[in-house]
């Protein structure tokens, strides 16, 4: 495949006509995307987080398989997967109701609110006291320098065809199930099942070696969806962050989800303050994990759920 390189991006080849494109650090596309050659079409699962980034995704679908992407998948409403949605004219974008409702009702306060609040971040990335480590600042310095530069006038682009479980899109060369389990981290994940090549594209559900968020989430009924995903025949994840992965990724994210509900329980029992409770170093199996400023904030979400729950 001729190889036009994008700063957003490096295209892998997982097997003929399937592909990930994987997000580089300092890039403005933040998260993983997939090319699926389904034969006379071609399938894009998540856009990235700025029209440019889905523009060079978009040519990049069309160099791999020689076709523009009839079909766009947005594994959930979160703008780091779906800002890029406006970059794919007259493909159809498909996810579930859930999905559509939200990005409709949410995601322009929340391109509104990040960018507010990314501009005045980039200010204090660097300085004592960041809470970005240091190895996450040149994939954070990129992700917030490109939502601050994507004009307020940019198109988000709904999905115009929905499903509630799932949908098969049965291509001339091969078949994509796109299912929703619920929500698990975000209040419908949806993700891409590949099932001649074993591969899926995960959404945010799974996460390589990077904290998962659990911030818009529901960790135990993650935890369930994981567990059903689990029993589909799988060797290959593309995750929505991390590099592609073999499906022990799926127990490593469980295993830390079950983690955060151990360490709040841990500190309910010891009656640890919330600020304390903060102040728990990541467990020493997450420590090489990427964006660790989310450890604190997933175990804030975790103690509320867990309080709402017993209360
Ligand atoms: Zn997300």
């Amino acid at each position: 495949m001729a190889t036009e390189r994008s700063r957003h991006f490096r295209i892998e080849r997982l097997s003929p006509g399937v592909y990930a494109a994987v997000a580089r650090d300092g890039g403005a596309g933040v998260c993983n995307a997939g090319i699926v050659d389904l034969g006379s079409e071609t399938l894009v699962f998540d856009t990235m987080v700025t029209p440019g980034a889905g523009a060079d995704l978009a040519r990049a679908a069309e160099r791999a398989t020689g076709h523009r992407p009839s079909w766009v998948v947005n594994s959930h409403w979160h703008g780091d997967h779906i800002w890029g949605n406006s970059s794919f004219v007259g493909s159809h974008i498909v996810s579930s109701r859930t999905v559509r409702a939200n990005i409709r009702s949410l995601s322009r306060r929340q391109f509104e609110s990040d960018r507010r609040a990314m501009r005045v971040e980039l200010r204090g990335l660097d300085r004592p006291g960041s809470p970005y480590a240091v190895r996450d600042r040149p994939a954070i310095r990129g992700w917030f320098e490109g939502v601050v530069a994507t004009p307020r006038s940019f198109r988000i682009v709904p999905p115009d065809v929905t499903f509630d479980d799932g949908l098969v899109l049965e291509g001339t060369r091969r078949s994509v199930e796109l299912w929703t389990y619920g929500g698990g981290h975000s209040p419908s994940d949806v993700f891409a099942y590949l099932p001649e090549e074993r591969t899926v594209f995960g959404g945010d559900l799974v996460p390589y070696r990077i904290h998962p968020s659990v911030g818009d989430g529901w960790p135990s009924r993650w935890v369930g969806i994981l567990d059903r995903i689990s029993r589909l025949r799988i060797e290959q994840i593309v995750p929505g962050h991390g590099v592609p992965a073999p499906r022990a990724a799926i127990a490593e994210t469980r295993g830390y989800l079950v983690e955060l509900e151990r360490i709040v329980r841990r500190a309910a029992a010891a009656r640890l303050s919330d600020r304390d409770l903060r102040e728990t170093p990541v467990p020493s199996k997450y420590r090489d994990w990427g964006f660790s400023v989310m450890f604190a904030d997933n175990l804030s979400r975790v103690r509320r759920l867990v309080r709402a729950r017993s209360g």
